[in-house]
């Protein structure tokens, strides 16, 4: 599937719109139209039930290491300041960016992709923004030597395509969208946090944050979870809303958004048992993405290398899929599982601990104080049946909500052939969502528009209605009627023909194996009940 094939049926069909369209757009943020809506809604809600509502807290799932409890929290994106200096995301929340000169334009430093290539007596490191990266870095390299296509043989490639990152001498890189050597300055910091002030007459001191992630929400609320309930740890916290980071470079479609939403869990355990807790996770999270539909092959578990791991984790695994967008052999993250310790309870205890040395050792200042100061409240636990006081160790499953639906949209689009009204063999587009996930769980059609069959049709919707989100629609063709809820991903449709009039049945049609079935009108809600809970 080619992305850009996905990106029109998203547009065409009202899934995504690009953000403040009329107005020519705004980079890094998307509106979800109506079928969009009801697909990240229902990936939330599948989140929010398998999680959280339908979790079983008192028999052990298998896998755990023992039973645990879930719930939920919403808490708010502006919070206190102080929450992002603790958390560390003040400080080191940041990506290094490059600004080229001479096109104006920005890079992020470990985005940008090149190869060292020597021609004419030179050598230069061309690099490349675009997803045909080999191809784009010929094309620049050969412009830059002013060589034609046919005397490509000219040009000697030195090692693989690599990151920016690599290359110390900024003097011999060749930016993506410049004519001239070395036209790109030395990378600088920036903060990914969103600034905003608070209050009316508000100044710089009264600066806040749009959250970057829910989950320091989650955190500074552990005590008032474990005050107003009855939760013991091993138990978790679930949240699901908005967060923002100003991205360098927002691109391939929703992945990298500005404005975007998370699925977040803290989970709580006893350090003792942390290790299998994080193994537990990593599995469930990993097995819930099959469950809704992505392929196998195309979703794997990354476990971090021990350089990659944040300063304070222990384990980290990503949960990558393999998105059309990225080169072969390629996956982009869906979800981080992380062993997170006992990082953010401290921090939010004691103040912004020094990730740069010892994790355990609090940043000091010039006075010999913590840097950022804690809350000072005590976030630790203690255990009402054995009497051990303790900071729990976190493990954090935390997905993206726009990221799995853009997976399961790539997932599930697909080109078949079907046969048309006269029998004819025609391409169809065919979004294979699964179930649970399509917005739209049922098509309702009188065949033609007379001979009481819309009556039928509607008693049939008004039936349906309150239980499903059912679409009746009249107009037009019957078969293009089913190409259209084809390309909205609908698992059924319901069709009132001839037969209903004479024999009180209709055909069931199945979005994927095309095969129809005839039911009794009057048994429709249980046969739709049947097929997709
Ligand atoms: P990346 O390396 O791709 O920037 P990350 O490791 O910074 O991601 P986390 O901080 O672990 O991401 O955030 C958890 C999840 O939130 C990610 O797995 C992803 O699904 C989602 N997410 C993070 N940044 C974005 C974004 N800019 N747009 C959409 N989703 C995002």
């Amino acid at each position: 599937m080619k992305m850009d094939q996905l990106v029109s049926l998203c547009k065409r069909r009202g899934y995504l719109f690009q953000s403040s369209e009329i107005y020519g757009g705004l980079n890094g943020f998307w509106d979800y139209g109506p079928l969009g809506v009801e697909l990240k809604r229902n990936v939330k809600e599948a989140w929010w039930r398998d999680m959280i509502t339908a979790h079983d807290d008192l028999d052990t799932q298998p896998g755990a290491p023992g039973a645990y409890e879930m719930v939920g929290l919403d808490s708010t994106i502006i919070m206190h300041p102080q929450i992002w200096k603790c958390s560390g995301h003040y400080d080191l929340f940041h990506d290094y960016m490059v600004d080229c000169r001479e096109s104006k334009k920005r890079y992020r430093h470990d985005q940008l992709r090149g190869r060292w290539v020597t021609a004419k007596g030179k050598t230069i490191f061309v690099t490349t923004q675009a997803e045909d990266e080999q191809d784009d870095i010929q094309r620049h390299a050969l412009k830059f030597f002013n060589l034609r296509n046919k005397n490509a043989e000219q040009l000697q490639w030195d090692g693989d395509v690599v990151s920016l990152t690599s290359v110390d001498d900024l003097t011999q890189v060749l930016g993506p969208d410049a004519k001239e050597l070395g036209t790109l300055t030395d990378p600088r910091e920036f903060n990914l946090m969103f600034k905003t002030i608070v209050g009316a007459l508000g100044n710089d001191d009264d600066a806040a944050f749009l959250r970057p992630e829910t989950a320091q929400g989650i955190f500074v609320n552990f005590k008032n979870i474990l005050d107003s309930t009855r939760v013991r740890v091993p138990f978790g916290i679930a949240q699901i809303g908005k967060s923002f980071r100003n991205e360098i470079t927002p691109r391939n479609f929703t992945f990298r958004s500005r404005e975007f939403e998370q699925m977040e869990i803290e989970f709580f355990c006893h350090p003792d048992s942390s290790r299998e807790w994080y193994q537990y996770w990593r599995d469930r999270r990993f097995q819930w993405y099959l469950d809704l539909g992505l392929d196998r092959e195309r979703l794997q578990l990354r476990d971090h290398d021990p350089d990659e791991l944040s300063h304070y984790s222990t384990g980290t695994g990503d949960i990558e899929y393999a998105f059309p967008f990225l080169p072969a052999g390629e996956y982009g993250e869906l979800e981080g599982v992380a062993h997170r310790g006992d990082f953010d309870l401290r921090s939010h205890m004691e103040g912004k601990l020094d990730p740069s040395t010892d994790p355990l050792e609090v940043e000091l200042n010039e006075h010999g104080q913590p840097k950022w100061r804690g809350s000072g409240k005590d976030l630790t636990y203690r255990d009402d049946l054995s009497g051990e006081k303790y900071t729990p160790h976190v493990i954090e499953p935390s997905a993206g909500a726009d990221r799995a639906t853009l997976a399961f949209l790539c997932e599930a689009f697909t080109e078949d052939e079907a046969p048309d009204e006269k029998g004819k063999l025609q391409t169809r587009t065919v979004l294979r969502l699964h179930p649970r996930l399509a917005p739209i769980k049922a098509a309702i059609f009188p065949l033609v528009k007379k001979d009481g069959m819309p009556e039928l049709a509607k008693q049939i919707y008004r039936a349906l209605k309150p239980h499903f989100n059912v679409f009746y629609d009249e107009k037009g063709a019957v078969g293009r009627r089913y190409r259209r809820q084809d390309e909205a991903g609908t698992p059924y449709c319901i069709t009132v023909d001839g037969q209903t009039v004479e024999d009180n049945t209709v055909t069931i049609r199945d979005r994927d194996s095309l095969e129809q079935s005839r039911v009794r009108l009057e048994d429709c809600v249980d046969e739709m009940r049947q097929k997709l809970t």
